[in-house]
């Protein structure tokens, strides 16, 4: 099971460009709701009872910027479990005690976009300064999309210490809406992948790892094994309403989540494009999403592209 977990939505880059795509409102960015140590620690013991806990996805908002104490105390108790933990921060608080004193347990990654992001030139400057290594998110926004890869990827390998590199597709939500399809996050992975091959940088570009796991169906795409954890102490899945609009949807009891996700499994094998698809739960969708148009808008499986990925290979 994975926990992603959000302690606070709280973001101080609430104000910047960032929020254009967040998937936040800017109520929620603003909110000083916080979960406290105490409740965190029940729910990671009420999810252990049910599952395997492997892994733990922290972020908000951003957690680097909460009251020092807590994130001391959160610090503590996520590396005494007996979890892989990854920190998503976008870096605007290099003294965090996360940052300075990053536990064995954890891995970081770095929410960067380029200019698509405030403060970008000098949050890469701190990313040149990093002693431990790290990972690069970005946002396959509008904006993001206009730039040019083999300046990104270049840019990216001034950086020493970068172990990866994933740009994560945008999903329209509660609060904002670009016109950003499957196609056009399709068309920009294969432009990354291709310069990729040809500049062979020292970092992995995770995208290029997903596409090999779909392939050798070593990768899930239901959320059977995912949870979220929000700051009013709300066990969640994230799901789209009738707009096509992702959100947190919330899930009363264990026992909730575990329909839920077999309703998911249930409606996505009997989809008509779903159904003879060969990737079937195992395409490279973060959470499926209802298939509309896809001759011209493709899936949130991404299946054009795997195709895409699947023909380019050289032949053994
Ligand atoms: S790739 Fe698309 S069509 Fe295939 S299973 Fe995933 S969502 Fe369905």
């Amino acid at each position: 099971m994975i926990l992603s977990l959000n302690p606070t939505y709280f973001c101080n880059f609430r104000n910047g460009k960032c929020a254009e795509t967040c998937y936040l409102t800017k109520d929620q960015l603003a909110s000083s709701q916080l979960l406290s140590i105490d409740k965190i620690k029940q729910r990671v013991e009420e999810l252990t009872v049910s599952f395997v806990l492997e892994h733990i996805d922290l972020y908000g908002g951003e957690i680097t910027v909460l009251p020092i104490d807590y994130q001391i105390e959160l610090m503590t108790f996520l590396s005494s479990l007996d979890v892989s933990v990854n920190l998503v921060t976008n870096l605007s608080n290099p003294d965090s005690p996360f940052i300075t004193h990053l536990p064995r347990n954890f891995t970081l990654s770095i929410s960067w976009d380029y200019q698509a992001r405030q403060a970008a030139d000098k949050i890469f400057e701190r990313m040149k300064k990093l002693e431990s290594g790290f990972s690069i998110l970005s946002l396959a926004s509008h904006e993001y999309s206009s730039f040019d890869p083999e300046m990104i990827l270049k840019m990216q390998m001034e950086l020493p210490k970068l172990k990866s590199f994933e740009i994560k597709p945008y999903n329209q939500n509660q609060s904002n809406k670009q016109s950003y399809t499957h196609k056009d996050f399709e068309n920009l992975i294969q432009k990354y992948i291709l310069k990729y091959q040809e500049l062979r940088p020292h970092y992995r570009l995770v995208n290029i790892d997903l596409l090999d796991l779909c392939l050798s169906k070593r990768k899930s795409s239901w959320s059977d094994q995912h949870l979220y954890l929000t700051p009013n102490n709300e066990l969640s899945v994230l799901e789209f309403d009738s707009q096509g609009r992702e959100y947190f949807k919330k899930v009363d009891s264990i026992k909730d989540y575990l329909t839920w996700a077999q309703t998911e499994k249930s409606l996505y094998s009997a989809d008509p494009h779903c159904q003879q698809c060969p990737y079937l739960g195992h395409c490279l969708s973060e959470h499926l999403k209802p298939i509309d148009h896809f001759e011209t808008n493709g899936c949130s499986g991404f299946k054009n592209l795997i195709d895409w990925y699947a023909t380019s290979l050289p032949v053994p």
